[in-house]
């Protein structure tokens, strides 16, 4: 069946990027795959069948739902669940051996209380308050919490993580390197407490290629598996580096042409009036709109692909349609490919060119585009 609007994944590409970047790590790391966000954009269950098909030891989500549609994936595969977890669903948690990040004193104790009534174990990874103020626990309440989990015969610590706050957009890496000191300072308060965790994570993209020291025992990659730099600092940094690491785009956005028609100089274009044609133009309509995830911002600036040509958005976006000014292209037929994200002859339109259209990153480009619309794998 054909789409009006799609998503294609390029599966040599993803497995390529997975393996650069294993091949960058330090020592025994292992390799977690970042799946959030309907795994950025690229489609939630296709990248995790290609992710678990080219080997890699463990996938991170955002919660605990999928997590359980992982769960049914892979029956055996540590899961991550990064973001918080309700405490009903600490159920859940245990019945399906799902990892969860925790960082305050009543969640060992809730976990416990279930544990202990199912006779099973909860897994958690403790999550380091470092410098990001985002979840963790600050390292002067580090011993009480530790001290819960000592009583939690229940509660299993499989793990310690944090987060950097300024790794993608600095070349200064002081507040990195002071972040990391303080994981390490509390992982060995950890461990000097008696407790063994099997996974110390804390690096993202932006750390994997360009801070080895920080691989530890298991990484985190989101933006870089998807063929993505985390910025345009950590891809010169990587290069000035002479890191060995090539990434590809593994996400191509396809509309089609719904209408094409001539209109006259002067013609106005879509809601608002905000465009008027300057000269007599060759004028196609999209299936696309800001819905599909096509940012408004993008209205009368954004540029998409037909052909091989770059045409640009005439007009505002509307909900399930845009326009484009297409008299550069010599043909141009009804239900045509039209290239909104990716490659065609020798243009491509990159996530990085959209995001700095309407200032923002390309993580929110691909990870806004609408769930809803199908992902095929090519
Ligand atoms: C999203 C996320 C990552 C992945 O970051 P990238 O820059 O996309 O590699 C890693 N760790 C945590 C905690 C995250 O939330």
């Amino acid at each position: 069946m054909l789409h009006k609007t799609w998503v294609e994944i390029d599966e040599r590409a993803l497995v390529k990027n997975i393996e650069s970047l294993r091949g960058l790590l330090e020592g025994s790391a292992r390799f977690c795959a970042v799946l959030k966000a309907n795994a950025y954009g690229h489609g939630f269950l296709e990248v995790a069948r290609i992710a678990g098909r080219a080997g890699v030891d463990a996938f991170a989500v955002d919660n605990i739902d999928e997590a359980l549609i992982l769960r049914s994936e892979f029956p055996s595969a540590l899961i991550i669940v990064l973001g918080y977890t309700m405490r009903e669903r600490y159920q859940d948690v245990i019945a399906s051996n799902i990892h969860i990040t925790v960082y305050d004193r009543e969640s060992i104790v809730g976990l416990e209380l279930i544990a202990a009534e199912r006779a099973k174990t909860a897994f958690i990874h403790l999550k380091i308050e470092t410098g990001t103020s985002r979840q963790g626990v600050l390292a002067d309440t580090l011993y009480d919490i530790l001290g819960d989990i000592g009583q939690a015969a229940h509660v299993a610590l499989a793990g310690v993580s944090t987060h950097f706050a300024n790794i993608e957009d600095t070349t200064d890496t002081q507040f990195a390197n002071q972040q990391f000191a303080v994981f390490q300072q509390c992982v060995s308060a950890i461990r000097q407490a008696g407790f063994q965790p099997e996974w110390i994570h804390c690096a993202c993209s932006a750390a994997i290629i360009l801070y080895p020291d920080t691989h530890q025992t298991l990484v985190r990659s989101g933006i870089s598996m998807y063929g993505l730099w985390s910025s345009d600092t950590t891809e010169q940094t990587s290069r000035r580096h002479n890191v060995a690491l090539e990434l590809e785009p593994v996400l191509t956005w396809k509309t089609r042409v719904v209408q094409v028609k001539y209109l006259p100089a002067g013609t106005p274009i879509g809601y608002g009036l905000t465009e008027i044609l300057r000269k007599n133009s060759r004028v196609a309509v999209l299936s696309v709109g800001y819905w599909d995830g096509y940012d408004r911002g993008w209205s009368s600036v954004g540029e998409v692909l037909v052909s091989g040509t770059r045409c640009k958005v005439l007009g505002r976006v509307c909900m399930n349609m845009m326009m484009i000014d297409v008299s550069a292209v010599p043909q141009v037929d009804v239900e045509q490919e039209v290239i909104l994200l990716g490659r065609s002859g020798r243009f491509t339109v990159t996530a990085d060119e959209m995001a700095k259209r309407i200032g923002t990153i390309n993580y929110e480009i691909v990870t806004r585009i609408n769930p809803l619309l199908p992902r095929i794998v090519v």
